[in-house]
């Protein structure tokens, strides 16, 4: 009993401020529990009570300390997510007020690259140890690889700023892990409940979202969650209800736009892009460059693929029907579609239901995709291939293309971001290395598309690249499927 006793009290104290409240709850009821069981020795002697309370005692430490001493980090030994979301809910519930703060370590790559993914870990581990010598005696959670989480009660949060300054002003000296110099970029984000987030899960949402509002900021390293914050977040959930909605409705919404592209050679437009629209909803249009990127993140954006694929098939299949001259359609296919296993089956399935020539489809990848998924990605665009669907790298110079890579690869056209030609206009040197990329793509015979063509200027520049088809305001917007049609009719050319 004393020996169990004793390991108790040492765990506490070794442990120190991650000793949970439950321990410390059994630490102060152990006294009481042993007083009672010397009570009973002693006026029932010839009863053995040793070997009971020695079990009863392990038992009450399971029950009470067991499932805690799971979630904790083995690095760094703070406490893991789940604790986190636990911890902030029963506070919650409290209503208790507090402040919480993300600290993120946001050069994680870069530590990787350096000291590779195992002493990686050991770096992070030196961090935390860095942190915790500057951090009150508060709950500390390990979030994620590069993130932690500190939970500081209303008197603490007082005084968060020098707390804050103090964690970065020892984040930001230089350390050596090996003889390696290791200097860590520190993003740091604090916001208070319940008045900021009366929810874990709006919590964490905000929390991350305000540190990559640190990271992006320019002044400042640090920041505190304001009514901008709060509102984007709101804005962010009342998109991803109207998309489960519509994702959910048979009638839905989504309508499918094309835009019309034009090929230099033939002087006419041939082929089209589809971008999907939400126009019809009760807070106005939303636009795909905000959507989609939600249902990305919440794992919306298959269902949505699903949706576009759909309507450009059969968008094709009323073009043949209607006798219309026109090379393909082009889909964006985003990430997590194209790492779904059947993602073959589903497109060929598609082809086979509107019962369309597949070299009708084309598919758009963006780079961002094939550097993380190169073998996937390569084995999908052979089989696809093999049926006569071409693919398109889109949004090419966003990204940190691997070019080796991007050449093994069956890409027929590379779509050249309209950040490049824009750069090209304003930049002589940025001009002279877009054609000599162009050029470079040119000679393995994959054809060039630039993007965001708006002015004379812009498509002279165009011109001296030598890209074969162009994709901008200057010669057609997005448009609905019967004004397209009119396009490839050669009824409509905004370009003559
Ligand atoms: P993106 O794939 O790069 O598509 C081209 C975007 O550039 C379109 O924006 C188009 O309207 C716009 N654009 C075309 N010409 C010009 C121009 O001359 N100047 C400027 N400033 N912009 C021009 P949109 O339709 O708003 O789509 C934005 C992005 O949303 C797309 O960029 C694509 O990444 C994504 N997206 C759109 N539809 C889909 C879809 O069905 N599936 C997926 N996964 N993503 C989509
Ligand atoms: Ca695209
Ligand atoms: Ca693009």
């Amino acid at each position: 009993m004393l020996y169990t006793a004793f390991l108790l009290v040492f765990a506490a104290l070794k442990n120190g401020r991650k000793t949970t409240f439950r321990v410390k709850i059994l630490i102060a009821f152990f006294p009481v529990l042993s007083g009672l069981v010397m009570l009973v020795q002693f006026y029932a002697s010839d009863v053995l009570l040793t070997g009971t309370a020695a079990l009863g005692s392990l038992i009450l430490m399971f029950l009470f300390i067991g499932t805690d001493i799971v979630d904790i980090d083995s690095d760094t030994g703070f406490y893991g997510s789940r604790s986190f979301t636990e911890a902030v809910s029963k506070r919650l519930q409290k209503n208790s007020e507090f402040c919480c703060v993300l600290l993120f370590i946001d050069n994680t790559q870069e530590l990787k690259d350096t000291f590779g993914r195992q002493k990686h870990r050991q770096v992070i581990t030196l961090a935390a140890a860095a942190i915790e010598s500057v951090m009150p005696r508060v709950p500390g959670f390990r979030y994620s690889d590069s993130k932690f989480i500190f939970i500081f009660d209303k008197k603490q949060a007082a005084d968060i700023g020098e707390i804050i300054s103090g964690i970065d002003d020892t984040l930001s000296k230089e350390y050596t892990f090996e003889n390696i110099p290791v200097n860590y970029s520190v993003s740091i984000a604090a916001v208070n409940c319940p008045e900021q987030a009366d929810t874990a899960e709006q919590l964490a949402e905000l929390l991350e979202y305000s540190a990559l509002q640190a990271k992006n900021s320019k002044n400042s390293n640090i920041f505190y969650c304001d009514d901008n914050a709060i509102k984007h977040i709101r804005r962010k959930k009342e998109i991803t209800d109207i998309l489960k909605r519509e994702l959910n409705s048979d009638e839905n919404n989504f309508e499918v736009f094309y835009q019309p592209i034009y090929e230099v050679l033939g002087r006419r437009f041939r082929t089209a892009e589809a971008l999907v629209r939400l126009n019809k909803t009760e807070i106005g249009p939303i636009y795909p460059d905000e959507f989609i990127p939600i249902a990305e993140e919440m794992g919306l954006i298959v269902r949505l693929g699903d949706i576009v694929l759909e309507k450009s098939c059969r968008f094709i299949s009323e073009l043949i029907k209607d006798n219309i001259d026109f090379d393909a359609i082009s889909v964006n296919f985003s990430v997590h579609q194209i790492m779904r296993n059947d993602i073959v089956e589903k497109v060929t399935e598609t082809v086979r239901k509107y019962n369309i020539p597949p070299e009708k489809l084309r598919i758009e990848i963006t780079e961002s995709v094939i550097i993380d998924n190169f073998q996937h990605v390569k084995r999908m665009m052979n089989t696809l291939g093999d049926i006569g669907i071409k693919f398109y790298m889109d949004d090419f110079g966003t990204g940190y293309s691997n070019l080796s890579n991007m050449i093994e690869l069956p890409f027929e056209y590379l779509k050249i971001d309209k950040s490049l030609v824009h750069s090209a206009e304003k930049s002589e040197k940025a001009y002279f290395i877009l054609t000599f990329i162009s050029q470079a793509f040119i000679k393995q015979n994959i054809k060039i598309l630039t993007e965001g063509v708006e002015t004379e200027a812009q498509e002279k520049i165009v011109d001296m690249i030598g890209a074969s088809y162009i994709q901008g305001y200057r010669f057609a917007r997005p448009v609905n499927g019967e004004t397209a049609k009119e396009y490839f009719l050669g009824i409509r050319n905004d370009a003559c």
